[in-house]
């Protein structure tokens, strides 16, 4: 097992987090005991993190490779979404062509089974490698941005479908131009069954709404963008202010997307 110091102001998409030494897994082995006391970080799109966390560890580069075993493609969880995209569209492969606009790692997107419109990553795959079992799709519950998995995902096993789709590649690039461009983690609250986030949170005039740094974006008001020197404390501030003002007015309880991850 090796550390390393990330320093998660430039490591996160939302630019929070500070500089830490975190350690890294070599083997599933290294993996499976570190995840008894530590949490597992992929490529911090979806997580807030606090300056204060302690205890966290990635996967090493052990876990970055795309094999094509014959009937199936093997990725390995640190894997990067992008890489890929181009490694399916490279071989005319389809069913993930979201992945193209779509920040993180393999891990992570399993995870959180992240997807873009109706098109999510549980569909793609075949099996799951988790704490070194290899379990069946089909016996993990997914549901809208989350998963059960609770253990380390250290690889993945994905359909190989002959055609991919560009049509598909420009329309996820076309959604992406209505978003803001500022450090985030995507989408921060879910979508309750009631009414979009982003609506309720525009009804109650938070779009736009800044403390310090940290602001729901004037674009879009479900992304809690960063807009130079935001803090951990300021994010989690608007979040707990988006929550209790929504609750207050129309008794919807809006749940965070994203991951946070709080210090000791
Ligand atoms: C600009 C922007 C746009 C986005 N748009 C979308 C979108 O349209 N749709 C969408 O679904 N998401 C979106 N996201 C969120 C993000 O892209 C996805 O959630 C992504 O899959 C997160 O991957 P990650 O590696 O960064 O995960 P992380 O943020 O590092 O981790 C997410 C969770 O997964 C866990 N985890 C990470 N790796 C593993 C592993 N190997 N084993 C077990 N658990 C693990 C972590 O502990 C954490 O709980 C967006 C993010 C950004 C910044």
């Amino acid at each position: 097992m090796i550390e390393k110091t990330i320093d998660f102001r430039y490591y996160s998409s939302i630019r929070i987090g500070g500089i830490k030494t975190i350690k890294i897994a070599q083997n599933v082995n290294e993996a499976i005991e570190l995840s008894k006391t530590h949490t597992i970080i992929g490529r911090a799109n979806n997580t807030l993190i606090s300056p204060n966390a302690k205890n966290l560890f990635c996967l090493g580069d052990e876990f970055d490779y795309i094999h094509d075993n014959g009937d199936y493609i093997e990725i390995g969880a640190k894997s990067n979404n992008r890489k890929v995209f181009l490694y399916f569209k490279e071989k005319n492969l389809g069913g993930i062509e979201f992945l193209g606009s779509l920040p993180g790692s393999i891990g992570g997107t399993i995870k959180m089974n992240a997807g873009m419109k109706e098109y999510e990553i549980k569909d793609s795959i075949i099996s799951v490698c988790i704490n070194d079992d290899w379990i069946e799709s089909s016996k993990i519950n997914f549901t809208y941005r989350h998963s059960n998995i609770d253990g380390i995902i250290t690889a993945v096993r994905f359909k190989k479908r002959n055609g991919f789709m560009s049509n598909l590649e420009l329309l996820f690039k076309e959604m992406r131009k209505n978003q803001p461009r500022e450090p985030s983690l995507g989408s921060c609250f879910k979508n309750p069954k009631e009414i979009p986030a982003g609506k309720l949170l525009d009804m109650v005039n938070l779009k736009g709404f800044r403390i310090g740094d940290m602001s729901f974006s004037k674009k879009h008001a479900n992304f809690l963008v960063n807009l130079g020197n935001g803090s951990f404390d300021d994010a989690i501030e608007l979040i707990n202010i988006a929550q209790n003002t929504i609750y207050k007015k129309y008794k919807i309880n809006l749940e965070p997307e994203i991951i946070i991850i709080k210090g000791e």
